[in-house]
């Protein structure tokens, strides 16, 4: 008799992780922690919450059944027996009550699931003196009680917290992987599913979310051609435009990811001009600044958005610090003419 082939996961990509927790499961070597660690909108949700659910699924499986009652709480997000982290007001950190709120949260039997879990989101939004308040509930957790951390970035967690966490880091999804499920799974037309998993740098998140709302990919258009434009303006000009981007952080902030995500392909078609681009879209005038600037110009732009981009969270001076950044850029005069 053939065997029935196990429920799949409802992930889009994430292959290795999604086989490292069911086999943990398998095996019953459930730890109570879990560190889930990638960029924005990659998936760490999607993974927690499916794991969740094969966790609690009535059907008994490693994996999830997606129809059994608790599966559907947990894709609802509506169980009583999961919690869900608040971040707080425009720092967007996670303050000390709310990793307290999820430790006594996590110290209650479970009311309708097998497990209680809490799922803390921005981990690394977390001040140090808030993340150990998490220690009692990892060194001594109830049987029945499961923490899952998300975060973007690891270097930001206490190393006590971290040793006690099974960490998984997810990469980028395969745009060719993201682009069939865009497909299949939201009816996206196939020209358009590829142009959002490529734009998207394999991040599932951004890419179904600007499937259903075209704001999205208009914002990211606005940013480049903002990038574009700085590039033939002069000091004076770049002066009033960092003026005019200081008075938006939340816009800026998705404004520098892509434009790191631009000079990013600049670079890589300046060392191999066949880099398939993640901006498929801007092609000629990617390989135009490619061709047109100096290798060190191009990685001075890369490294000063990098920088910019780690220390946005920090309590900086925002106009000057992008004072700083676009003087970082190079200067191409005739460039509008040289890419139309
Ligand atoms: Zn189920």
């Amino acid at each position: 008799m053939k065997a029935t082939s196990p429920p799949a996961w409802p992930i889009i990509g994430h292959e290795w992780a999604v086989q490292f927790l069911q086999r943990t499961i398998e095996q019953g070597r459930t730890r109570h922690a879990y560190l889930f660690v990638g960029p924005a909108d990659i998936g760490k949700r999607q993974v927690a919450l499916a794991f969740a659910m094969a966790l609690n699924c009535k059907e008994g499986g490693a994996a999830p059944c997606q129809r059994c009652r608790n599966c559907q709480l947990i894709r609802q997000q509506s169980s009583a027996d999961l919690f869900f982290s608040q971040t707080s007001g425009s720092s967007n950190t996670l303050p000390i009550e709310e990793i307290r709120r999820a430790s006594a949260f996590l110290a209650l039997q479970p009311y309708e699931m097998r497990y209680r879990i809490a799922i803390l989101n921005d981990f690394e939004r977390t001040a140090p003196l808030a993340q150990d308040a998490l220690l009692k509930t990892l060194e001594e957790p109830p049987p029945y009680a499961l923490l899952f951390l998300l975060a973007a970035d690891e270097s930001q967690i206490s190393p006590t917290i971290l040793s006690r966490c099974q960490k998984l880091r997810l990469r980028q999804v395969d745009p060719a992987v993201l682009a069939e499920q865009l497909t299949a799974q939201y009816e996206a037309a196939r020209e358009q599913a590829q142009l959002l998993a490529q734009v998207s740098g394999g991040r599932p998140g951004w890419a179904i979310r600007a499937l259903q709302d075209e704001a999205l990919m208009a914002t990211r258009n606005q940013a480049i051609a903002l990038l574009n434009s700085c590039m033939s303006q002069s000091r004076a000009e770049r002066f009033r435009s960092a003026e005019r981007l200081a008075k938006d952080k939340k816009t800026f902030e998705e404004t520098l990811s892509w434009w790191q995500s631009y000079w990013r392909d600049v670079l890589l078609l300046a060392v191999d001009p066949s880099h398939a681009a993640t901006n498929c879209d801007q092609h000629e005038q990617l390989t135009t600044l490619a061709r047109e600037l100096k290798g060190k110009e191009i990685v001075r732009a890369l490294q000063a958005t990098r920088k910019l981009s780690e220390r946005l969270a920090l309590n900086l001076n925002l106009r000057l610090a992008i004072e700083v950044l676009l003087l970082a850029y190079p200067r191409l005069p005739r460039y509008h003419m040289i890419s139309h």
